[in-house]
């Protein structure tokens, strides 16, 4: 019996998977990927006469059987996923019917479209006595939220918000914003397919007007959003430094100096 990895194939530019998911992939037997955005990892890395197919037509049962017949023949077999596995994937649904039929189970975290987002748009999450804190989150859709997980109550942290599966929620996206007490001018970030050749759209707006601007670049799909305090840091004058690298802060590897120069 071969074992299942859900490999984690990073937000769509074949280059941003882990050396661990491409060696993976290269001695796979077959890989089953979701959808348009990993087809590319796949094709690129697998050996010849690896078994490779979408699973964008199937149903939950049929990824599930496709793995366990796979796992019968093959050492190893690859289900690629967007981003990180971990994140708005079907992890657990799929690793529950691997457990009861027995086989090995294994997981390569991959660079989710929130890291690669933030990095397209050189933005960081955190921001020395800015921001110390990310949440991850999705406005409700079909999937309903569990309690105390609405936009508005996370929003009343005030830190970094990273908004999947939400591009097209933006005037819900405001309007819970502004409940929780966020200004209309706030900046927001939207990035569409991240790190993908050629694709890659970065928008900048407001509160107010990023809805229209999303619109007129024709985004309705694979964005992600991040409302932020810490957003356009990058520009601000006067900035808080680490701490860490401060000529005064003694740490492990450095003793820091009374006599600070600034
Ligand atoms: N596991 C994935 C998320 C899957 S949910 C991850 O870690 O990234 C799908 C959502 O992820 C999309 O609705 C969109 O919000 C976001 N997404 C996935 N790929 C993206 C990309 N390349 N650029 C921007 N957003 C992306």
């Amino acid at each position: 019996m071969g074992k299942v990895w859900f490999v984690g194939a990073g937000p769509g530019d074949p280059e941003l998977i882990t050396v661990k998911g491409r060696d993976l992939i290269a001695r796979a037997g077959a890989i089953l990927y979701a959808g348009s955005l990993v087809s590319e990892v796949a094709t690129r890395f697998a050996p010849a006469g690896c078994e490779i197919a979408d699973s964008k037509e199937m149903t939950l049962e049929q990824i599930s059987a496709w793995l366990i017949g796979k796992a019968q023949a093959h050492d190893t077999v690859v289900r690629l996923q967007t981003g990180d596995p971990t994140l708005y994937g079907t992890l657990i649904e799929l690793v529950q019917p691997l457990d009861i039929a027995g086989i090995e189970v294994g997981v390569v975290p991959g660079v989710s479209s929130a890291m690669a987002s933030a990095a397209a748009a050189v933005e960081s999450l955190t921001l020395p006595e800015v921001t110390q804190t990310v949440i991850f989150t999705r406005l409700q859709g079909r999937t309903p939220m569990p309690p105390g997980e609405s936009l508005e109550e996370l929003a009343r942290h005030r830190c970094t918000l990273c908004l999947f599966l939400s591009i097209t929620l933006l005037h819900k996206v405001k309007e819970a914003l502004l409940a929780a007490g966020w200004r209309d001018d706030s900046p927001v970030l939207v990035v569409h397919k991240a790190s993908w050749p050629g694709e890659e759209k970065i928008v900048r707006g407001t509160l107010a007007d990023i809805r229209d601007k999303c619109r007129a670049e024709k985004i309705a799909s694979q964005a992600m959003i991040i409302v932020s305090p810490a957003l356009g840091a990058r520009r601000w004058p006067e900035l808080k430094k680490s701490k860490l690298y401060d000529v005064a802060f003694t740490h492990r590897f450095r003793k820091g100096m009374k006599t600070a120069t600034r």
